[in-house]
């Protein structure tokens, strides 16, 4: 217990409820069959620490322990990931004054801070996204409580205009939500806002690259629609709205995540847009993963397809917990294989629309991330299969599974 066990928490961070003995192992928190105790991990920590060791894999078929380094793809040391995070702003301040680091919290805001900049979106959006998260967009309440003459009502409905009026919870913005979604699978959650900040973190959370993206585009485009109204330059419907933004996310889907498709030289039908059948003797399995963040659980659905198109296996499975996207995606992906071997099927080609899962499973590197536990059992249950190939689909292209894991 003395190791560096839990991933993302040094160890002068990890406090015990009661005293743990010394001599004790982490694996007495674990049922010998491949799964934590919950039970008894929930016994020693804090709800905050006991999501982050659930989250946590073990391996199903044993394996030795290894150290693993945080900061590559496959958790692998390499010297040059060395001198970038020596570089870095993050190690000055996790090496700051007397070596005691950020506190936890500040660790995780930061690591929030740093996803909205990482989104693939322009700077202008990001910026936007940024002040929203803040709370500091000159919004007509905003602005009144900075003593600026102005009038705090929302342009389109008269209502005082906070930040989150204008951009969430207005009719307009409502509307252009409203058609957004419907397109792009995305979920607000907006019964569960307490304040900005807050709101945007767990929105991150649950959401997928591209939909960050989408998320980033929308809001920019109500806060322009908003601008242009109180600028006297008119008034825009909010289907209008929508229409720019489902043009502008096709042109930034397809110039801004070119690139990573591009260097996916093992993912074949990363380019298809229109759905087809496996060859005649294959099935094809779509898989995909939902969070429900407000629930505390994941749903993974399943979807075995013929090469006539016919289905053969819909499933949807509950899991309890909340985990990250990816690790989501991957438990997904080991499920639909287990549900593969045990439907006795030979010949199967496994369709995500995780790209980064779908290249660690097609990858011959030692994979020791977060994920890699879960990636290393899959590769070991297909040995089962005569032939097996998993591919990258698009979202559009893996509805059907996305359905059915967010009937959950
Ligand atoms: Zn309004």
């Amino acid at each position: 217990m003395t190791d560096h066990w839990i991933p993302g928490r040094p160890l002068h961070m990890l406090q015990t409820l009661f005293p743990i003995p010394e001599y004790a192992k982490v694996c007495s928190l674990m049922d010998g069959h491949g799964h934590w105790n919950e039970e008894n991990v929930r016994a020693f920590f804090s709800e905050e620490t006991v999501e982050l060791i659930l989250q946590t894999q073990i391996s199903s078929h044993g394996g030795e322990d290894f150290v693993y380094w945080p900061h590559t793809r496959f958790g692998l040391y390499i010297v040059r990931s060395a001198y970038n995070l020596a570089r870095s702003s993050d190690f000055f301040l996790s090496h700051s004054k007397n070596g005691r680091g950020l506190s936890s919290s500040k660790e995780v805001e930061e690591k929030y801070w740093k996803a909205i900049w990482a989104i693939k979106a322009p700077n202008k959006m990001n910026i936007v996204l940024w002040r929203f998260a803040h709370n500091c967009l000159p919004s007509g309440l905003q602005l009144r409580h900075r003593n600026i003459p102005t009038n705090p009502a929302c342009v389109h409905c008269g209502r005082d205009e906070s930040i989150e009026h204008c951009l969430l919870f207005c009719q307009f913005a409502s509307e252009v939500w409203n058609k957004v979604k419907k397109r792009f699978y995305i979920h607000l959650c907006r019964k569960n806002f307490h304040s900005t900040k807050q709101w945007l973190f767990d929105f991150i959370d649950r959401a997928s690259p591209e939909q960050s993206t989408v998320f980033a585009i929308t809001v920019w485009h109500i806060w322009e629609a908003r601008n242009a109204v109180r600028n006297g330059e008119g008034n825009i419907h909010p289907h209008r709205v929508a229409s720019k933004i489902h043009a502008y996310v096709d042109l930034v889907l397809l110039h801004l995540f070119k690139t990573v498709a591009g260097h996916s030289h093992e993912t074949p039908s990363s380019s298809s847009v229109k759905w087809s059948p496996p060859p005649p003797g294959s099935v094809l399995i779509n898989v995909d993963a939902a969070i429900f963040s407000n629930l505390h659980k994941l749903g993974i659905g399943i979807l075995i397809r013929n090469h006539k198109g016919e289905c053969l296996v819909a499933c949807t499975e509950p899991l309890k917990g909340m985990v990250q996207p990816k690790l989501a995606e991957s438990w997904a992906l080991r499920q639909a294989v287990i549900l593969a071997r045990d439907e006795g099927l030979t010949s199967v080609i496994f369709a995500s629309d995780c790209l980064s899962l779908v290249q660690r499973v097609n990858s011959s590197s030692i994979d020791r991330s977060e994920v890699g536990v879960v990636v290393s059992d899959i590769k070991r249950l297909v040995a089962c299969f005569s032939s097996v190939s998993f591919c990258h689909v698009k979202r559009s292209l893996n509805a059907a599974a996305h359905i059915l894991a967010r009937a959950c």
